[in-house]
Protein backbone atom coordinates (compact mmCIF):
# COMPACT_ATOMS: atom_id res chain seq x y z
CA UNK A 1 0.00 0.00 0.00
CA UNK A 2 0.94 3.72 -0.48
CA UNK A 3 3.15 5.29 2.22
CA UNK A 4 3.67 2.37 4.13
CA UNK A 5 6.90 0.43 4.19
CA UNK A 6 7.10 -2.98 6.03
CA UNK A 7 9.12 -2.85 9.23
CA UNK A 8 8.28 -6.31 10.88
CA UNK A 9 6.60 -9.41 8.81
CA UNK A 10 4.30 -11.19 10.08
CA UNK A 11 6.69 -14.48 9.87
CA UNK A 12 9.13 -12.04 12.50
CA UNK A 13 5.58 -11.79 14.52
CA UNK A 14 4.75 -15.04 14.08
CA UNK A 15 8.14 -16.12 15.54
CA UNK A 16 8.77 -13.41 18.32
CA UNK A 17 5.03 -14.54 19.82
CA UNK A 18 5.56 -18.20 20.00
CA UNK A 19 8.67 -17.33 21.80
CA UNK A 20 7.24 -14.78 24.48
CA UNK A 21 4.13 -17.62 24.76
CA UNK A 22 6.91 -19.78 25.81
CA UNK A 23 8.29 -17.71 28.22
CA UNK A 24 5.08 -16.60 29.65
CA UNK A 25 3.82 -20.31 29.88
CA UNK A 26 7.69 -21.38 31.89
CA UNK A 27 7.97 -18.41 34.25
CA UNK A 28 4.06 -19.19 35.74
CA UNK A 29 4.42 -22.66 36.04
CA UNK A 30 1.05 -24.05 35.56
CA UNK A 31 -0.41 -21.03 37.42
CA UNK A 32 -3.58 -19.03 36.00
CA UNK A 33 -3.04 -15.96 34.56
CA UNK A 34 -5.34 -13.47 33.57
CA UNK A 35 -4.54 -11.17 29.98
CA UNK A 36 -5.78 -7.84 30.06
CA UNK A 37 -5.59 -6.16 26.50
CA UNK A 38 -5.55 -2.11 26.19
CA UNK A 39 -7.96 -1.78 23.41
CA UNK A 40 -8.07 -1.52 20.75
CA UNK A 41 -4.34 -1.90 20.02
CA UNK A 42 -3.57 -4.72 21.61
CA UNK A 43 -6.40 -7.36 20.37
CA UNK A 44 -4.59 -8.94 17.66
CA UNK A 45 -1.21 -9.57 19.53
CA UNK A 46 -3.03 -10.82 22.69
CA UNK A 47 -4.74 -13.24 20.03
CA UNK A 48 -1.83 -14.66 18.95
CA UNK A 49 -0.36 -14.26 22.36
CA UNK A 50 -2.96 -16.42 24.61
CA UNK A 51 -2.67 -19.19 21.75
CA UNK A 52 1.10 -19.51 22.40
CA UNK A 53 0.44 -19.92 26.65
CA UNK A 54 -0.24 -22.98 27.98
CA UNK A 55 -1.87 -22.28 31.11
CA UNK A 56 -5.46 -21.46 32.19
CA UNK A 57 -6.06 -18.44 30.58
CA UNK A 58 -8.56 -15.59 31.01
CA UNK A 59 -8.93 -12.21 29.28
CA UNK A 60 -10.27 -9.01 30.14
CA UNK A 61 -10.13 -5.74 28.52
CA UNK A 62 -9.75 -2.49 29.58
CA UNK A 63 -9.87 0.79 27.13
CA UNK A 64 -8.23 4.27 28.32
CA UNK A 65 -7.58 7.34 26.54
CA UNK A 66 -4.90 10.04 26.15
CA UNK A 67 -5.50 13.36 25.32
CA UNK A 68 -3.66 14.95 22.76
CA UNK A 69 -3.22 13.75 18.76
CA UNK A 70 -2.13 10.57 17.70
CA UNK A 71 1.74 11.59 17.77
CA UNK A 72 1.49 13.45 20.53
CA UNK A 73 0.58 12.53 24.24
CA UNK A 74 -0.69 15.16 26.18
CA UNK A 75 0.44 13.19 29.80
CA UNK A 76 -3.09 12.58 30.78
CA UNK A 77 -4.30 9.38 30.92
CA UNK A 78 -8.17 8.35 31.60
CA UNK A 79 -9.99 5.15 32.43
CA UNK A 80 -12.72 4.63 29.56
CA UNK A 81 -13.64 0.78 30.65
CA UNK A 82 -12.43 -0.66 33.58
CA UNK A 83 -11.97 -4.75 33.95
CA UNK A 84 -15.25 -6.38 34.50
CA UNK A 85 -14.04 -8.55 37.07
CA UNK A 86 -11.70 -8.31 40.03
CA UNK A 87 -7.54 -8.76 39.65
CA UNK A 88 -7.41 -9.38 43.92
CA UNK A 89 -4.80 -12.46 44.17
CA UNK A 90 -4.64 -13.29 40.27
CA UNK A 91 -1.61 -12.96 38.17
CA UNK A 92 -2.58 -10.63 35.85
CA UNK A 93 -0.70 -9.81 32.39
CA UNK A 94 -1.47 -6.32 31.01
CA UNK A 95 -1.01 -6.90 27.25
CA UNK A 96 0.00 -3.83 25.37
CA UNK A 97 0.90 -3.12 21.44
CA UNK A 98 3.10 -0.52 21.95
CA UNK A 99 5.44 0.86 24.77
CA UNK A 100 6.17 4.67 23.66
CA UNK A 101 6.48 7.66 26.48
CA UNK A 102 5.52 4.76 28.54
CA UNK A 103 2.85 7.17 30.75
CA UNK A 104 -0.36 4.46 29.79
CA UNK A 105 0.94 1.53 31.16
CA UNK A 106 2.59 3.69 33.84
CA UNK A 107 -1.20 4.75 34.37
CA UNK A 108 -2.86 1.12 33.94
CA UNK A 109 0.08 -0.52 36.44
CA UNK A 110 -0.53 2.06 39.68
CA UNK A 111 -3.94 1.82 39.26
CA UNK A 112 -4.20 -2.41 39.08
CA UNK A 113 -1.90 -2.14 41.97
CA UNK A 114 -4.32 -0.92 44.06
CA UNK A 115 -6.92 -4.17 43.54
CA UNK A 116 -3.99 -6.36 44.90
CA UNK A 117 -2.77 -8.97 42.63
CA UNK A 118 -0.84 -11.59 43.31
CA UNK A 119 1.55 -10.58 40.63
CA UNK A 120 1.60 -8.04 37.48
CA UNK A 121 3.67 -8.14 33.92
CA UNK A 122 3.51 -6.41 31.10
CA UNK A 123 3.73 -7.87 27.88
CA UNK A 124 4.39 -5.19 25.12
CA UNK A 125 4.84 -6.45 21.51
CA UNK A 126 6.80 -3.55 20.15
CA UNK A 127 9.10 -0.87 22.36
CA UNK A 128 10.33 2.72 21.38
CA UNK A 129 12.77 2.55 23.89
CA UNK A 130 13.99 6.17 22.92
CA UNK A 131 11.35 7.78 23.70
CA UNK A 132 10.28 6.56 27.26
CA UNK A 133 9.93 9.60 29.80
CA UNK A 134 8.52 7.71 32.47
CA UNK A 135 10.45 5.01 34.79
CA UNK A 136 8.51 1.68 33.38
CA UNK A 137 9.61 -1.27 31.16
CA UNK A 138 8.02 -4.43 29.88
CA UNK A 139 8.80 -8.33 31.80
CA UNK A 140 8.09 -9.40 27.93
CA UNK A 141 9.29 -7.46 25.16
CA UNK A 142 8.70 -8.56 21.27
CA UNK A 143 10.50 -5.95 19.24
CA UNK A 144 12.53 -2.73 19.87
CA UNK A 145 11.95 -0.53 17.48
CA UNK A 146 12.90 3.13 15.94
CA UNK A 147 11.44 6.49 16.27
CA UNK A 148 8.96 6.18 13.75
CA UNK A 149 4.94 6.22 13.36
CA UNK A 150 4.02 2.44 12.85
CA UNK A 151 0.41 0.71 12.05
CA UNK A 152 -0.74 -2.74 11.54
CA UNK A 153 -0.95 -5.77 13.35
CA UNK A 154 -3.45 -3.92 16.07
CA UNK A 155 -2.43 -0.36 16.00
CA UNK A 156 -4.40 2.13 13.79
CA UNK A 157 -3.84 5.48 12.25
CA UNK A 158 -7.27 7.39 13.04
CA UNK A 159 -8.95 3.87 12.74
CA UNK A 160 -7.05 2.40 10.05
CA UNK A 161 -4.71 0.04 8.96
CA UNK A 162 -5.08 -2.41 12.43
CA UNK A 163 -5.93 -5.56 10.07
CA UNK A 164 -2.49 -5.22 8.03
CA UNK A 165 -0.53 -8.35 9.13
CA UNK A 166 2.65 -6.68 9.20
CA UNK A 167 3.98 -3.64 11.48
CA UNK A 168 4.26 -1.02 8.81
CA UNK A 169 6.43 2.56 9.20
CA UNK A 170 3.35 5.06 7.95
CA UNK A 171 5.91 7.44 6.18
CA UNK A 172 3.52 9.76 5.27
CA UNK A 173 3.33 10.36 8.96
CA UNK A 174 6.61 9.53 10.48
CA UNK A 175 8.57 12.68 11.35
CA UNK A 176 11.16 11.11 13.57
CA UNK A 177 10.81 14.00 16.31
P1 LIG B 1 2.57 5.82 25.74
O1 LIG B 1 1.58 6.12 26.79
O2 LIG B 1 3.55 4.72 26.09
O3 LIG B 1 3.28 7.06 25.24
O4 LIG B 1 1.77 5.41 24.47
C1 LIG B 1 1.25 4.20 24.25
C2 LIG B 1 0.14 4.32 23.23
O5 LIG B 1 0.44 5.32 22.23
C3 LIG B 1 0.00 3.03 22.47
O6 LIG B 1 -0.88 2.17 23.12
C4 LIG B 1 -0.53 3.51 21.15
O7 LIG B 1 -1.93 3.67 21.26
C5 LIG B 1 0.07 4.89 20.96
N1 LIG B 1 1.26 4.85 20.08
C6 LIG B 1 2.53 5.14 20.42
N2 LIG B 1 3.35 5.00 19.38
C7 LIG B 1 2.58 4.61 18.33
C8 LIG B 1 2.86 4.28 16.96
O8 LIG B 1 3.98 4.32 16.45
N3 LIG B 1 1.79 3.91 16.20
C9 LIG B 1 0.51 3.84 16.70
N4 LIG B 1 -0.43 3.46 15.85
N5 LIG B 1 0.22 4.14 17.98
C10 LIG B 1 1.24 4.52 18.79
Amino acid sequence: MDGLRVLITRQQIAAKVSEMGARITADFAGEPVVLIGVLKGSTIFLADLARQIQLDASFDFIAVSSYGNAKQHSGEVRLVKDVDHSLEGKNVILVEDILDTGLTLGYIKSLFQAHQPKSIKIAALLDKVSRRTEPIEADYVGFAIPDEFVVGYGLDFAERYRNLPDVCILEACSDGA
